[in-house]
C-alpha cells in the first residue's frame, strides 16, 4: 500500500467502523492492531441491536474485519509504539517498522484490572459467564441469579448497588481490605446488598459457579463474580501527542470530533464515556467522517465557508 491517508490504531468495534467508513470514502486507511480488542474476549454480546439471538465477541469482530476489508480497507498486526509529529501528518514505530500518516485515528480500548487466576483459568472463566466485567453488558443475564462483587470501595459500592436492580442477592467482598465509607454501608445495607469483610484470598470456579475464599475463611459462592477493579485506558501514545485527556487517563469524552491536536481523532472505549460496542461503533463513524472531511479541506476539496 502506497502511504495511507488515514491510520487506525485499534482493531475493536471502534476501529473497524472507522476503518469501513474510511475505505467508502474511498481513503487508503491502514488499520493496525495487537490482538487485544476486549470485544474478543466477550462470549455472547445481548445488546448489539441487529442481532436478536446475540453474538459472541469474536465472530462480531471477524465479520466487522471481512466488511471492512471488502471496501480495501488494510488490516496488520503490529503493536504501535511510538508516535511523532511529522511535516503536516505523524510517523509511528513500533517492532522494527515504521509507517507515516496525514491522520490518525486512536481506536485502542482499556486494559482491565483483573482478579489473580492463571490466564486459561481466567479466560475460561469469562467464556463460561461465572465471572465477567461488565455489568451493563450482561448484568441481564444474572436476573434473580446469585450475584457477587469484588472490591468494597466507593466503585464495588456502586457496581453493587447497579447489580441490586437484577437480583435480590447480591454479595460485595474486599480484594484487600474494605474502604467504605460509613454512609456507603448504611446504603448499600439498606438496599439489602450483604457487604464481607476480610481480603480475598483465592477463587476456585467450577463451568456454573464460582466460590471465593476469603482470608477469614469465609467462603461464598455465586453465580457470577463482577470484579469492580477499574480499567487503565490505552491512551498513553495519543496523551504524548498533546491530546485532551477526560478522567482518570481516559481522552476527552468529544475526542471522536476531534482529540485537540491537528489530524488526530480518538474513538471508543478509550474515550470518556460508556464502554460499549454500539458506542465504539458510533465514534468510529463519527471520527472516521471528521478525518476524511478534515483531508478534504486540507486538499481543497471541500466547499469554503
Ligand atoms: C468479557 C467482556 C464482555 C463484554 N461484553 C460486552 C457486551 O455484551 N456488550 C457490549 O456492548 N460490550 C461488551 N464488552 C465491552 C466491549 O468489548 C468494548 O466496549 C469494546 O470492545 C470497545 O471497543 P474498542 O474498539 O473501543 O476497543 P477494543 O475492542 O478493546 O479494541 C482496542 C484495539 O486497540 C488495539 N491497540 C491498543 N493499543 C495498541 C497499540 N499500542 N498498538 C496496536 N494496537 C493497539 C488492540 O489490539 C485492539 O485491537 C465486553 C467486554 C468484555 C471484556
Amino acid at each position: 500500500m502506497n502511504q495511507p491517508d488515514v491510520i487506525v490504531i485499534g482493531a475493536g468495534p471502534a476501529g473497524l467502523t472507522a476503518a469501513l467508513y474510511l475505505a467508502r470514502y474511498h481513503r487508503r486507511v491502514l488499520v493496525l492492531h495487537d490482538g487485544t480488542s476486549r470485544a474478543l474476549r466477550g462470549p455472547m454480546a445481548h445488546n448489539v441491536p441487529g442481532f436478536p439471538d446475540g453474538i459472541a465477541g469474536k465472530a462480531l469482530v471477524q465479520i466487522m474485519e471481512r466488511q471492512a476489508m471488502a471496501y480495501g480497507a488494510t488490516i496488520a498486526e503490529a503493536r504501535v509504539e511510538d508516535i511523532q509529529r511529522s511535516g503536516d501528518g505523524f510517523v509511528l514505530s513500533g517492532g522494527g517498522q515504521s509507517w507515516r500518516t496525514r491522520a490518525l485515528i486512536m481506536a485502542t480500548g482499556v486494559s482491565m484490572n483483573e482478579v489473580d487466576l492463571p490466564d486459561a483459568v481466567h479466560e475460561k472463566a469469562i467464556a463460561d459467564g461465572v465471572l465477567r466485567y461488565c455489568p451493563i453488558c450482561d448484568g441481564f443475564e444474572g436476573t434473580d441469579r446469585k450475584m457477587g462483587v469484588i472490591g468494597a470501595d466507593t466503585n464495588g459500592a456502586a457496581e453493587a448497588l447497579f447489580l441490586r436492580q437484577y437480583t435480590k442477592d447480591v454479595t460485595l467482598m474486599p480484594l484487600a481490605q474494605s474502604e467504605l465509607t460509613a454512609d456507603e454501608t448504611a446504603q448499600l445495607d439498606q438496599a439489602g446488598v450483604t457487604v464481607l469483610y476480610g481480603a480475598l484470598d483465592r477463587l476456585e470456579p467450577t463451568p456454573v459457579t464460582m466460590t471465593v475464599h476469603l482470608t477469614t475463611g469465609r467462603t461464598v459462592t455465586v453465580d457470577i463474580l463482577y470484579p469492580a477493579l477499574g480499567l487503565r485506558p490505552r491512551s498513553e501514545l495519543a496523551l504524548r501527542l498533546g491530546a485532551r485527556r477526560g478522567e482518570g487517563d481516559c481522552l476527552a469524552e468529544d475526542s471522536p470530533f476531534g482529540a485537540g491536536v491537528d489530524g488526530l481523532w480518538a474513538a471508543g472505549d478509550v474515550v470518556q464515556g460508556l464502554d460499549q460496542i454500539t458506542v465504539a461503533m458510533g465514534h468510529g463513524a463519527i471520527a472516521a467522517t471528521r478525518a476524511h472531511n478534515w483531508l478534504r479541506e486540507q486538499d481543497g476539496h471541500a466547499l469554503r465557508k
